[in-house]
C-alpha cells in the first residue's frame, strides 16, 4: 500500500500545512512532499482538512454499550462506533465493581482484542478504581472501594495479558505509595482519581510515580489558596498530565480555558463518555445505578455527574471556542498529548514521518468526512 494524500491543510504538532502531499506508505506516514511520480496514487481531499486521529484514554462506552457490559460484542461495538466520530485508538476503560465483574470485563477486553477490532483499535486497558475514597464517588459504587494491593493487581494484569497500562486511585488510602511506586515501575500509568487528598498527598503520590489526574476538577478536592488540594496540586505540577472533560458541563469553560493554559502540552482531552454517547436521552445505567440523560448530561438519582455523552472531537470544537487558540494546537491535545501521557507518543498522536498513519479528514465545521487507521480507510460519510 503506497499513496498521497492531497488536502488544503494538513494539522501538525506545530502548526499547518497547505497544499502538499503527504506521502503513506503501509501503515505509516513518510513525509510532505510537492511533486509526486507520474502514477502515483492520491486520495484527493481538496477544500477538506487532515488531522491526526484522536486518542480517547478514558472512556466507558459508547452507542448503547459500556466495557462492564463484560461481553466481547460489546467491545467490538464500542471500537466501530468510535469511528464515525474520529477517534483511532482508545483505552476500554472500567468502572469500580463487583470482582466477579470486573474480571469478566477485563476478560471480555483481552478476547476482543485478540479476535482484532474493526475500528478505532486498543491501546490497553484502563482500570478507574476500585481503589477510591467515598467523599468524592462520583458515579462509582463505594460498596467496592477498598485500599490498595498490588497481588490483586497483578491478577488483573495476568488475565489481561499484560494490556493493563493505566490504573487510577485515591493516594490517601492506605499503601497507596507503595502501589504506585511497584505499577509505576512496570510501565503502568498510575493516576490519582476521585481523591480527599490534601496537597501534600498528591504530591508525595507524584513522587512515587503517579503521573496522570483523572478528569481534573471532578470527582477531587478543589481548589484553594491554602490548601491547593488535589486539583491545585495538578494544576502546579509539571511533572503531570491532566484529563479535562471539555463538554461545558463537568468543568465551566471558563476554568478550562485556565487549565490549558497552565498544563498546555500536558493537557489531556477525554469523554469519559458511557453507554448514551450517541444515543437519544432517556434512562441507562452505569455500573449497577441507573443514569438518567437529560439534554445530553448524565447523571445519577443523587444528581452526580455519571459519565458524559460527549464526542472529543466536540470537546475539541468547544475548546477552541473558549480558548480561541489556533486549532492545530487544541486538536493535538485529544490526539498527541493522551499519546505522550501513555509514552505513546514516539507512534502515534500526529502526522508526522514513521508515525502509525491514523488520520481523520473534518470540513470547516469539523464534520468527519473520513477516518484512517494505520494507513487504511475504515469510515467514510
Ligand atoms: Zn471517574
Amino acid at each position: 500500500m503506497d499513496y498521497y494524500v492531497k488536502a488544503d491543510c494538513f494539522l501538525l504538532e506545530d502548526g499547518e500545512k497547505r497544499d502538499s502531499y503527504l506521502h503513506i506508505t503501509n501503515d505509516r506516514f513518510i513525509g510532505f512532499t510537492e511533486i509526486i511520480p507520474a502514477d502515483a496514487e492520491v486520495v484527493d481531499w481538496s477544500g477538506y482538512t487532515v488531522a491526526p486521529g484522536l486518542f480517547d484514554t478514558h472512556i466507558h462506552g459508547v452507542q448503547g454499550y459500556d466495557i462492564m457490559d463484560g461481553s466481547v460484542e460489546a467491545v467490538k461495538q464500542i471500537s466501530a462506533s468510535l469511528l464515525q466520530i474520529g477517534v483511532t485508538r482508545f483505552l476500554p476503560t472500567t468502572l469500580t465493581s463487583s470482582k466477579e465483574d470486573l474480571k469478566q470485563a477485563i476478560d471480555a477486553i483481552r478476547s476482543a482484542v485478540a479476535d482484532g477490532l474493526e475500528g478505532a483499535q486498543s491501546e490497553g486497558v484502563f482500570l478507574e478504581g476500585p481503589y477510591f475514597t467515598e467523599k468524592h464517588k462520583g458515579a462509582q459504587n463505594p460498596g467496592y472501594f477498598r485500599d490498595p494491593s498490588i497481588k490483586e493487581f497483578q491478577e488483573w494484569q495476568q488475565l489481561a495479558d499484560g494490556t493493563i497500562v493505566k490504573i487510577a486511585l485515591a493516594p490517601e488510602r492506605e499503601g497507596a505509595f507503595e502501589f504506585i511506586r511497584e505499577v509505576s515501575a512496570d510501565g503502568v500509568l498510575a493516576s490519582i482519581a476521585h481523591t480527599d487528598a490534601d496537597y501534600a498527598c498528591c504530591h508525595e503520590a507524584v513522587d512515587a510515580g503517579a503521573r496522570n489526574y483523572v478528569h481534573l476538577f471532578n470527582g477531587m478536592k478543589g481548589i484553594h489558596h491554602r490548601e491547593p488540594g488535589v486539583a491545585g496540586a495538578a494544576l502546579s505540577d509539571e511533572r503531570v498530565f491532566a484529563e479535562l472533560i471539555c463538554d461545558g458541563h463537568h468543568v465551566h469553560p471558563t476554568m478550562a480555558r485556565f487549565a490549558y493554559r497552565v498544563k498546555r502540552d500536558n493537557l489531556v482531552m477525554i469523554t469519559d463518555c458511557m453507554r448514551a454517547g450517541l444515543m437519544p436521552d432517556g434512562n441507562y445505567h452505569l455500573g449497577e445505578f441507573p443514569v438518567v440523560v437529560d439534554g445530553g448530561i448524565a447523571l445519577t438519582e443523587s444528581g452526580s455527574l455519571a459519565g458524559s455523552t460527549l464526542r472529543l472531537i466536540d470537546g475539541v470544537y468547544n475548546l477552541q471556542k473558549w480558548t480561541d487558540d489556533p486549532l492545530y494546537r487544541i486538536w493535538h491535545r485529544a490526539s498527541l498529548s493522551p499519546a505522550a501521557s501513555l509514552g505513546k507518543d514516539k507512534e502515534l498522536g500526529s502526522i508526522a514521518p514513521g508515525k502509525v498513519a491514523d488520520y481523520v479528514v473534518v470540513n470547516q465545521q469539523l464534520e468527519i468526512q473520513a477516518v484512517v487507521v494505520a494507513g487504511k480507510e475504515k469510515f467514510r460519510k
